[in-house]
């Protein structure tokens, strides 16, 4: 293998290497695909009992089945909805999102709302509604999805890199109100995923720039990271999974980059 040559993706440990959740409970947002359901599958490898909260009824459904957990099939723009959903929870992970790639003079208003309503209002709906369980208890785990977007912006992504900020503040909050109650709360800040989020950005980006798909993710997406592949979901289940660990109670209202040195520029 020459040095030009790229290297694939290293295989991740085995799902639950090391981390002992037998009799947690975990609920995964977004979890019928890509990050959530990889996070899904981490949680339950090391012996989490986990509701997969998507608002696709198939993919939740389907990743549920996969792993023994439990399907909610919810719409977590709608608040109303979040009252169905099981509060005694000991691991949160927030982690459903989406994207909408446009300058903000042609930011379409309500696509800025809903953007802000996922990524930011359901999160803090969650955490209130599962924190006086965990605080009852002793013990608690807020992972909150974030994205290298939560640290730094790029160019037409305003609801994105704003729901993502916000979530940054969210959750350093909650480690600090958490932390007398033995409840952690870290972001997790992937670059580019591979992803159907992602997919659809690379489809999106090749009509904003006029540019192919390999080229957006060579010239665009990766232009930034010196290491040049996509980050695999089981990347970040493990980054995740390992922030849940009791050997991790210290570590508490970090943004932990999984960039492949975009920060380091
Ligand atoms: P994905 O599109 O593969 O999965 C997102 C899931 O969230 C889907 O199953 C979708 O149905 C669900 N979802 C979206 N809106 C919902 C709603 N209103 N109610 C319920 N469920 C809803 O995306 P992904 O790439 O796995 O992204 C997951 C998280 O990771 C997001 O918060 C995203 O911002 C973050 N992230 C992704 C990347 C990446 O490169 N893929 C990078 C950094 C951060």
């Amino acid at each position: 293998m020459t040095s030009e040559t790229p290297r694939p993706a290293p295989r991740p440990a085995p799902a639950g290497a090391g981390v002992d959740l037998t009799s947690r409970t975990a609920l995964v947002t977004g979890g019928g695909s890509g990050i959530g359901k990889a996070c899904a599958a981490a949680l339950a490898g090391a012996g989490a009992t986990v509701h997969v909260v998507d608002r696709d009824a198939e993919s939740a459904r389907k990743a549920a089945a996969e792993i023994g957990g439990e399907a909610h099939v919810v719409d977590l723009a709608d608040p109303v909805a979040l009252d169905t959903l099981p509060t005694e929870v000991d691991i949160l992970v927030n982690n459903a999102g989406l994207q909408h790639v446009a300058p903000l003079t042609e930011f379409p208003p309500e696509r800025f709302d809903l953007i802000q309503r996922v990524m930011v209002t359901a999160p803090f709906l969650l955490m209130r509604r599962s924190l006086p369980h965990m605080y009852g208890q002793g013990w608690g785990r807020l992972i909150n999805v974030s994205s290298v977007h939560g640290l730094r912006a790029s160019a037409y992504k305003s609801a994105y890199v704003t729901a993502k900020h916000a979530l940054e503040g969210l959750s350093k909050v909650a480690a600090i109100e958490g932390a007398p109650h033995g409840v952690t709360s870290n972001c997790v800040n992937p670059g580019y995923v591979r992803t159907p989020l992602v997919e659809n950005q690379i489809r999106d980006q090749a009509a904003a720039h006029g540019i192919s798909a390999g080229d957006v993710l060579t010239d665009v997406l990766l232009t930034r990271s010196p290491v040049k592949r996509l980050l695999e979901p089981e990347e970040v289940a493990a980054a995740a999974l390992w922030l849940c660990a009791d050997h991790s109670s210290y570590v508490t209202g970090i943004s932990l980059p999984l960039d492949g040195g975009w920060g380091a520029g």
